[in-house]
């Protein structure tokens, strides 16, 4: 069994199955995830006899396997990105944005994705595997003990569709907010999702009050399919209803992406009709360049992104996200396609 995708009772009743007292998962966990140390031989607290019969922690039936750093690449902007190696030699993207009151994680929830987003990178390289709950655990870890950098907030906004691997992903998140674990609040939590109606009304129900982002790109059925082709299962009318259920059971503003893409999603008309779709909802729209393509022009879409942001502020909440670390092809899925091409 993996750690970092058990929960910390789990981990008390696994202990106490092997014999051990139940403080000893609270001392594990201290070592661990507060003092990054992964040797059992490193647990000073820990009786030497029982140090050494642990020593190798699958006696106890246990791994604590940090995941493995292939590559990293840093941006002149302070951001970092690592590909990480899974037991099975897939490989795992996770970028580390600090700023100055706070550092966020992105990390993801597949390997690879099966939504086939046609602006997306991670859409293009298709469909792996989902990632266990001590994967996406693990990315969190890997910054903040293997590299030791402060982690302030997180956003599962890398490679995947988390509410495609629900169940592993709603225990992750239990873990990263467990105060003897990760230990990072729930409000500084974000879950994206390209809309997928019946998970949005599960995470509604959730007692874990994480933020909800959803991948809006368009204001329309007509134009939203064409680039997303989860909105022909999950239409316009469905994907509003199903953000009105959360507003209404969280009492929790959403955030709703908008990436620009030159000349298709923007202009004076479909800037008017988002405002239609949104004004008087609990929403904020943050509107994205659409990070570029090796090869393309950053400025221009950067351009067409103020640009539609001057045509809704008067009407929508709104704020110009500026995508980071574009020297180090932070953008999701990026990095993966260039190592695995
Ligand atoms: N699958 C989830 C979360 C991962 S994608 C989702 O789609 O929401 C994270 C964000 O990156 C999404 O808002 C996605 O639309 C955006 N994204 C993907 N490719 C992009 C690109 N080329 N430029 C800008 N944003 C992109
Ligand atoms: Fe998947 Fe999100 Fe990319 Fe769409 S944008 S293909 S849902 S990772």
């Amino acid at each position: 069994m993996d750690l970092f995708g058990l929960t910390k009772t789990e981990l008390e009743e696994h202990l106490m199955r092997k014999g051990l007292q139940r403080f000893r998962a609270t001392q594990l966990l201290d070592w661990v995830y507060k003092k990054g140390k992964t040797e059992v031989d490193e647990f000073t607290n820990w009786p030497k006899k029982m140090r050494e019969r642990y020593s190798d922690p699958s006696v106890l039936g246990l791994s604590i396997l940090p995941l493995k750093e292939k590559l990293i690449q840093n941006s002149l902007d302070g951001t970092k990105k690592a590909l990480l190696e899974l037991k099975d030699g897939e490989l795992v993207e996770t970028v580390y944005i600090p700023e100055s009151d706070r550092a966020t994680v992105c990390f993801s929830s597949q390997v690879g994705c099966k939504m086939g987003c046609n602006f997306c990178a991670t859409g293009k390289s298709g469909f792996s595997r989902d990632l266990e709950a001590g994967e996406i655990v693990g990315q969190l870890y890997y910054w903040q003990q293997t590299k030791g950098l402060r982690v302030t907030n997180a956003v599962a906004m890398g490679q995947g569709e988390p509410l495609d691997n629900w169940d592993n992903f709603l225990k992750a998140l239990y873990i990263i907010n467990d105060a003897d674990c990760l230990n990072l609040g729930a409000r500084h939590l974000t879950v994206s999702t390209c809309g997928i109606v019946p998970g949005i009304k599960k995470m509604a129900k959730e007692p874990l009050q994480v933020n909800l982002s959803v991948s809006l790109h368009a204001p329309t059925d007509e134009l939203r399919s064409q680039i997303m082709p989860i909105n022909r299962r999950y239409p316009l009318k469905e994907l509003m209803e199903a953000i009105e259920e959360y507003i209404r059971e969280t009492n929790r503003r959403v955030t709703l992406e908008y990436t620009v893409i030159p000349r298709f999603n923007d202009g004076k008309t479909n800037a008017a009709l988002l405002i239609a779709l949104l004004k008087d909802r609990l929403v904020h729209v943050n509107v994205i360049p659409v990070n570029p393509q090796v090869g393309e022009d950053e400025g221009e879409s950067l351009y067409h992104a103020k640009e539609f942001v001057n045509l809704i502020k008067p009407q929508l909440n709104v704020t110009l996200r500026r995508s980071r670390g574009a020297d180090i092809d932070a953008a999701c899925g990026q990095l993966r396609r260039k190592v695995l091409k």
